[in-house]
């Protein structure tokens, strides 16, 4: 066939199947389909570079790196939208029009929490789209918009037009891009209308290609040259090829516009994407003028917002958190109330001033709300129900270290004054979690540091303490139900850990996991490890005086025990017990693994070997009696094939050990 011909082709199939899928949510091709057709289109295209179209959907996946973004003035000036917040600012509206017009109806449509772009088409081909940056300049984001899947390259009619739109991230995107940021180790977005911000003003379009914008189009400048109201502008919008949020709705008088407010102050907690009201405009073009302007805004259209969702409920305690900076946050311990689809135990309390400004007291019920953030914030205390709670006052000490707390001039913040404060150091939370200490599954570094940023773990003792958050853990991005409950599973499961392992995650300094193994022997319970004298010590073999010397201070400092106290309320494991040695055919044998094995670790490898009194060693010699090889074994398999050791593959030493573990 004819490659220009092919391409052609190639390019109407996949534009199509695009509109259906993003833009009409109806798909009707495979993802298999899709991608192959995609894949023929961009080797047709390079090897024929003259043949590519303007409306190819290999744009669609990014490219070049800009250095910033050019300024665009605006042809028609981007408006804001005046703003109601009540049924009756609501009616006041439609009052001042009635004054002036007549024979009137409303367009109702929902305002997408995103942010707005206009977008030049020529000759029906995309052109130019710009932010609206303060209405009369804007910013170039061309490149950027041209990377979102539901916005066509190519319209249905080969017109000149201007059209005004929301870019947003939809949840589904969002919680993809967090789940990407946590796992390198960046900042989370607070909210998808930051998410979307933050995305558009990418230098790289292949950044934003991936992260999967969407835009929902609503308006078109200087519609009266195409139509006679916006009823009809929306629907010619979709005959172009746009998309447009479906929810608009023509309503003949301000009673049947506040009923469709009610009706999505309701409805928007189940979509898909965040809304924060209900734009309303006159509907008829030719009153527009007649009712007119001020200076920002237009008299016929205003935007009611949705009231964010509060919540009552009692303030039960006020506790503390400590940032990894050594600032201090209080945080509001609530009875948990249900508020935007959760249920919330804790909200912020940010400082000593907001608690002091709103005269917040243990005991009070205070009014909490959601502001697009993951942890709640108290607004305000229902004064009317305080009955005779103390004043608040803040502590004075660190709530970890015991250190006094500071509050340097200018600050409204206070800091613990102690450089080596165990909450500014989240490294021995990361370690007592590890897989060679406590062996907590899924509390890997980058989920400490998470926890640590949003307030939820500060020491040891908070691991135990999440079950009480789970259904907050299960808003963070990248949780949800099935991580959140696997992970109190594991948290669980660590309060059998063996006593050395658990003496190895405390971290005491000098004691590592030889040394722990060694001591519980002598000492097989944590009380009577919390006696021990130096001298006692000293007698352990390999255990000398530095590190008798700092396990007997470990267990002279009063947060240490204090720690160990609450952690056995808890239910852990600090006894020692006695390993049966099972007598295997691998007792007494040594082991030298190599290679990647697929089912298990090779320290897991290595633990079940030692249980069944076997040794492991890192080089294969005439005293090796196994070598243990997964794939991609190398030069420890040949010597060990030249020496005549038996070599063992993963399934036969599975099947040797089944069960035995
Ligand atoms: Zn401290």
């Amino acid at each position: 066939m004819n490659e220009k011909l092919r391409i052609k082709e190639l390019i109407q199939l996949i534009n199509k199947a695009n509109y259906e899928y993003h833009t009409l949510d109806k798909p009707t091709i495979s993802d298999y389909d899709y991608d192959h057709y995609f894949k023929e289109l961009v080797e047709l295209e390079e090897k024929y570079p003259e043949l590519k179209q303007e409306d190819s959907p290999t744009q669609k996946v990014g490219g070049s790196v800009l250095e910033g973004f050019n300024k665009i003035t605006h042809q028609v000036p981007m408006m804001s939208l005046s703003n109601v917040f009540d049924e009756t600012e609501l009616r006041q509206f439609d009052e001042r029009i009635f004054n002036v017009a007549s024979g009137y109806s409303y367009v109702t449509e929902l305002k997408i929490d995103g942010l707005a772009v206009s977008i030049i088409y020529e000759k029906g081909l995309f052109k130019q789209a710009a932010t609206r940056g303060n209405g009369v300049v804007g910013e170039d984001i061309t490149e950027n918009v041209k990377t979102i899947k539901s916005l066509p390259l190519k319209l249905n009619e080969a017109i000149d037009i201007e059209v005004r739109g929301e870019i947003f991230m939809p949840h589904k995107s969002f919680e993809k891009a967090n789940e990407e940021r946590m796992s390198n180790d960046e900042a989370l977005f607070a909210n998808p209308r930051n998410a979307a911000a933050g995305t558009i003003r990418q230098l790289d379009s292949k950044v934003v290609a991936k992260r999967a914008l969407d835009i929902f189009l609503y308006t078109i400048v200087d519609a009266q040259n195409y139509v006679n109201s916006q009823k009809e502008a929306l629907d010619y919008l979709q005959t172009l090829g746009f998309k447009v949020n479906p929810y608009y709705k023509q309503c003949h008088d301000i009673d049947e516009v506040h009923q469709q407010i009610q009706l999505f102050d309701d409805k928007r907690k189940t979509l898909k994407y965040d809304t924060d009201g209900v734009v309303i405009k006159v509907n008829e073009f030719s009153l527009h003028d007649k009712i007119g302007y001020t200076a920002k805004s237009p008299k016929w259209a205003t935007a009611y917002k949705f009231a964010p969702e509060v919540a009552e409920t009692k303030l039960l305690d006020i506790t503390y958190q400590i940032g990894r900076t050594g600032k201090l946050t209080p945080v509001a311990e609530l009875e948990p109330v249900f508020l935007s689809g959760s249920t919330i135990s804790r909200a912020t309390l940010h400082n000593e001033d907001f608690i002091v400004d709103r005269d917040v007291r243990v005991g009070d019920i205070v009014r909490i709300h959601k502001a697009g953030e993951i942890i709640p914030e108290v607004i305000e205390v229902v004064l009317e129900q305080r009955t005779n709670q103390t004043p608040f006052e803040i502590i004075k000490d660190c709530p970890v270290c015991g250190h006094p707390l500071i509050r340097k001039e200018g600050e409204a913040d206070y800091y613990c004054s102690n450089d080596d404060c165990p909450a500014k150091n989240i490294h021995g939370l990361i370690h007592f979690a590890s897989r060679v200490a406590m062996d907590i599954d899924t509390l890997g570094e980058k989920v400490v540091e998470t926890f640590h940023e949003l307030g939820f773990l500060n020491t040891i003792y908070d691991i135990y303490r999440l079950e009480t958050f789970a259904e907050e853990l299960k808003l963070i991005p990248g949780f949800g139900n099935k991580k959140v409950n696997k992970l109190l599973d594991a948290i669980d499961a660590s309060k059998n850990q063996s006593f050395d392992k658990f003496l190895f995650g405390l971290g005491i300094k000098h004691v590592g996991a030889k040394v722990a193994k060694n001591i519980v022997k002598y000492y097989p319970t944590i009380d009577l490890l919390k006696e021990a004298e130096i001298e006692a010590l000293i007698d352990i073999p390999d255990i000398g005086e530095m590190i008798a010397q700092s396990i007997v201070s470990y267990f002279s400092d009063e947060q240490n025990l204090k720690l160990i106290d609450e952690l056995k309320s808890f239910g852990l494991n600090m006894t020692y017990e006695q390993e049966e040695t099972i007598e295997h055919e691998f007792t007494g044998k040594t082991f030298v693994l190599t290679g990647k094995l697929e089912s298990f670790s090779r320290d897991q490898a290595k633990a079940i070997i030692e249980k069944l009194g076997g040794k492991t060693s890192s080089s294969v010699s005439k005293k090796t009696d196994y070598v243990l090889a997964g794939s991609d074994a190398g030069s420890k398999l040949k010597k060990a094939n030249d020496l005549g050791v038996t070599v063992l593959d993963e399934q036969t030493f599975m099947e040797k050990t089944n069960g035995l573990y």
